[in-house]
């Protein structure tokens, strides 16, 4: 029997709420530092096509580092398994804007989901696309059926006038020959597609193809084959919440990929998909009262992978 979706939702929306000024907005993008950590919004999209939401899931926000497994996707439909030439399966137990394993590791990031990998996974789609930045947001509308799906250029702006630490990582690759394309290129593509925005409903209906062997559930478009979508699935386990994956997996129990910007992926493979939003992060980066809604969603629901 279906979970009382929209009764599970309230109950959650009224638990975060002392937990909302707890987290802290990523503050290293200065533009992202300008949104309040008091939002909240949560949405499931059932692949029957139901779909129930709550608080602030009809609000645009910075998917930032959601939009790697956006590009993840879309470079794994088009190369396979090359891309595992360029960059590892590994969770890296370092914080995602780390350089230390790429010295020793020759360039070669340890997975897609960390900056360096995403920076691989940019130069990729650079080498097919004219710009990779727009080859995922076209991407981004038709997973989402939504054809409005944008750019945030000032927050675009902001983290390319910071982005030392992406120059860096991106140059050391280049270095070790795991950058093709110019180095500023890539920054500007990766710093454009980090700035997508949708809100929670959007994003739940754009991770639905993932959890539904690949095929966008209410069109019947085959992006990933099966077998693919699995992968994409467990990397998403394993790497997909920073350096908090393992923490991750024992608290909610859901292949999820989560940003700065306070937004969370999970997925219950061949059932739904479930977005949520709360822009203060806790100390590993993912957000605090996003990890604590599906936390309580996967106990009061029952639905785990595990
Ligand atoms: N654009 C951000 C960065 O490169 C993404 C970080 C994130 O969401 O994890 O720092």
């Amino acid at each position: 029997m279906q979970p009382d979706y929209a009764a599970i939702l309230q109950t959650i929306y009224a638990e975060v709420q002392p937990l909302l000024p707890q987290g802290k907005v990523a503050s290293y993008i200065p533009e992202l530092s300008k949104v309040s950590a008091q939002h909240f919004g949560m949405a499931v999209y059932c692949l029957d096509g139901s779909a129930y939401k709550i608080g602030d899931s009809q609000q645009k926000f910075s998917l930032q580092s959601v939009t790697k497994l956006f590009a993840l996707a879309l470079a794994f439909s088009r190369e396979g398994d090359a891309i595992w030439e360029r960059v590892g399966r590994e969770p890296s137990g370092n914080p995602f804007n780390s350089l230390v394993q790429l010295e020793y590791e020759r360039g070669k990031p340890r997975n897609p989901f960390i900056n360096a990998g995403a920076l691989v996974i940019a130069d990729i789609l650079s080498a097919r696309f004219v710009q990779s930045d727009i080859a995922v947001q076209q991407f981004a509308r038709i997973i989402s059926g939504e054809p409005s799906i944008d750019f945030d250029i000032a927050v675009a702006q902001s983290e390319r006038q910071t982005a030392h630490r992406n120059y860096a990582i991106a140059h050391l690759m280049k270095d070790f020959g795991n950058l093709h394309n110019p180095v500023k290129t890539v920054i500007d593509s990766y710093c454009r597609q980090c700035s997508l925005t949708m809100t929670c409903t959007e994003l739940a209906m754009a991770g639905s193809f993932l959890a539904n062997h690949g095929s966008v559930p209410w069109s019947g478009q085959q992006i990933l084959d099966a077998s693919s979508s699995k992968r994409l699935n467990a990397l998403m386990l394993t790497c997909g919440t920073y350096d908090a994956a393992g923490d991750f997996a024992y608290r909610v129990g859901l292949p999820a990929k989560s940003g700065v910007g306070g937004g969370i992926l999970a997925l219950v493979p061949g059932e739904l998909a479930v977005a949520v939003w709360s822009p203060g992060l806790d100390a590993t980066g993912n957000s605090l009262a996003g990890t604590y809604a599906l936390e309580r969603f996967t106990t009061l629901t029952a639905r785990s992978i595990f």
